[in-house]
């Protein structure tokens, strides 16, 4: 990754602030569909994917609605809405899609050093979410793309599927689980790595590293100038920009507060740090082979959801469970302890007092894990792993959410947990807001970027015709036929069969 070199005399068509798996996606999406374009891509640390894409600091789940029970809420007549849960597994299918097509082009040699065919359950225990889950298995074997899921109630069953879960397990406890085959285990970090090294090598488009991007202004010539520091030699360049893309993950909301455009008004961030206990047993991590999810408690966010889950990193097996909140000031793992408290402006100052005020359970869930003890947490787990022994877990810090809070006319301000980009109205400046689904939807969210930005560049007949062939499930109406079809097409590139 080059350190210098950059032509500051440059126009640039799109400068990418971050180098994460968003400025990853969203910069080789531009250069495969107009090579001609000048992209630059600048990161403030001396790597890039070190911040929520690198492996260790997100769940690597391929978010897919397979297990996850909050993309299926109940509706008031018992029955189970999947309507989130179609939208959020069809954005991974994009997302899949783009990444075979990258395969099939050659440009990943081995798909398996970023993802890796993982089962995906769902379990829980008693009777009212034995029945939830029931429920939902009815509504999800109707549609095309979950009707391979499979159900049980049976301890046996699920002694097959996760031994290590059913351990030491008390025959009459009622639980219920669920399965679907196709789930997904992602090493964003990798992946990140692999889409720069293919802008370095096929586009000579690398990533700038040790470069902070201080401050974007408008300017007259062209559309924006953007202010970087270099980090090692303090020196100060100016680079100009027809389009600006902020994807500094949880430093986004900070640099767009910068910006002058009237759409940044009123949005504010929280941020939520994460932690997992990470096995160091061989002999146990070696029982499990599945990412298993269960419920979130009674008024906690959708993303404090407990799992248990066989990852792949650093080209070896590994078992997590978590995620713990954790609460730190900071809106980046490697980012100031000022960072909230600089957020705070006049404009947003309503919609955060607003969004706090009314999730005080959100307050008080924090509180709680933030107070947990190691062994707290290692009593947390034993819910899923009865006999775990304090001494084959440790805790490692996950990386940094900020979630969006943003104006409300009712509440003052309201807290949101999905992702939301923001844009000038000429759409010369992009930002993306948020975490959640997050890395697995990359591809969706930075398609809806480029048709902001480069509008001609999803609307021409010659790139529409190449999207087609990239990503076909995108912006198509999608029937039986049309996603069976893409999805056996995906798992055998991407190796998943
Ligand atoms: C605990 C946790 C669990 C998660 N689990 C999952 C999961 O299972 N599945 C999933 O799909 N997603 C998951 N996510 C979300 C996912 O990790 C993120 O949505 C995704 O990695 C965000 O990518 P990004 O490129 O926007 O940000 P990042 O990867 O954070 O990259 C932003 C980059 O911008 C740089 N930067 C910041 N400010 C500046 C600046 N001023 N100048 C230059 N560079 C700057 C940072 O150093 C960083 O490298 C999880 C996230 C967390 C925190």
């Amino acid at each position: 990754m080059s350190e210098s070199s950059i032509n500051v005399n440059k126009e640039y068509d799109l400068i990418c602030v971050g180098g994460g798996i968003m400025s990853a996606t969203l910069a080789l999406l531009t250069k495969l569909l107009d090579p001609s374009k000048k992209v630059l891509i600048l990161e403030r640390l001396d790597a890039p994917a070190r911040e929520s894409s690198a492996a260790w600091n997100n769940a690597g789940t391929g978010h897919s609605a397979l297990c996850e029970l909050n993309y299926c809420p109940e509706k008031e007549d018992g029955t189970v809405d999947i309507s989130k849960a179609i939208s959020i597994c069809t954005q991974f299918e994009i997302s899949k899609q783009f990444w075979s097509y990258l395969c099939k082009k050659q440009l990943i040699a081995d798909p398996s050093t970023f993802v890796m065919p993982v089962h995906h359950h769902s379990w829980v225990t008693g009777d009212i979410n034995s029945d939830y889950l029931r429920r939902r298995y009815q509504a999800m074997k109707e549609h095309f793309m979950f009707n391979s899921i499979e159900f049980t109630t049976d301890q046996n069953r699920m002694k097959e599927w996760f031994p290590l879960i059913m351990t030491e397990r008390d025959p009459d406890e009622v639980m219920a689980a669920s399965k679907i085959d196709r789930g997904t285990e992602v090493n964003y970090g990798a992946l990140t790595e692999q889409l720069f090294a293919i802008l370095e090598q096929e586009y000579n488009t690398p990533v700038h590293c040790n470069m902070h991007v201080e401050d974007v202004d408008p300017n007259e010539d062209i559309d924006w100038t953007v202010e970087v520091s270099n980090t090692k030699t303090g020196e100060r360049l100016y680079l100009d920009a027809e389009h600006v893309f902020i994807g500094a993950g949880g430093g986004s909301l900070l640099l767009l507060q910068k910006v002058e455009i009237d759409e940044k008004e009123g949005y504010g961030g929280f941020p939520v740090s994460g932690g997992w206990l990470v096995c160091k047993n061989e002999a146990v991590i070696a029982q499990h082979q599945a990412k298993v999810y269960s419920k979130a408690g009674i008024g906690d966010p959708p993303m404090s959801t407990p799992h248990l889950d066989t990852r792949y990193i650093d080209g070896k097996k590994a078992l997590l469970f978590g995620p713990f909140a954790g609460f730190s000031p900071k809106f980046l793992k490697e980012g100031s302890n000022l960072d909230l408290f600089s957020s705070i402006k006049l404009d947003n100052i309503t919609a955060m007092f607003g969004a706090f005020w009314h999730n005080l359970p959100l307050t008080k869930y924090l509180i709680e894990q933030v107070t947990m003890s190691f062994d707290d947490r290692m009593n947390a787990l034993r819910k899923f792993v009865k006999d775990a022994k304090n001494e084959d877990w440790e805790l490692l810090t996950a990386g940094q959410r900020v979630q969006i809070i943003k104006r409300d006319d009712y509440e003052g301000g309201k807290l949101q947990f999905g992702t939301e980009v923001v844009s000038s109205e000429n759409g010369t400046i992009t930002c993306l807001l948020g975490a959640s689904p997050g890395a697995s939807t990359a591809v969706q969210i930075m398609l809806q970027v480029l048709d902001k930005a480069f509008p001609e560049l999803t609307s021409s007949e010659k790139s529409v015709a190449l999207l087609k062939e990239i990503v076909p499930l995108w912006n198509t109406p999608i029937t039986e036929e049309l996603f069976l079809q893409c999805l056996a097409d995906s798992q055998s590139a991407l190796r998943l069969d």
